[in-house]
């Protein structure tokens, strides 16, 4: 693995626990786990950007993002 050293040198942020992202993400729509260079489609609701697997998933959130958009995320940090 190669480890790549930015500008981040004051020594208070370190990335070593997490280096990478999580690559899966859940498809709202139909709740597949993909990993997201698989996903075909992406949409952005509420500031946030989210991933389907297809292109019907994606059509499907957009006509009514507020059904499949989880309504806090926060509550999902509570656990
Ligand atoms: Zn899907």
């Amino acid at each position: 693995m190669q480890r790549i050293s930015g500008s981040l040198d004051d020594g208070r942020i370190t990335f070593g626990q997490q280096e990478a992202e999580p690559d899966e993400i859940v498809d709202p729509v139909c709740g597949a786990r993909i990993e997201r260079r698989q996903a075909v489609a992406a949409s952005a609701y509420a500031g946030r950007a989210f991933f389907f697997c297809s292109q019907e998933c994606k059509a499907r959130f957009d006509a009514d993002p507020e059904a499949f958009a989880p309504a806090d995320p926060a509550k999902e940090a509570e656990r």
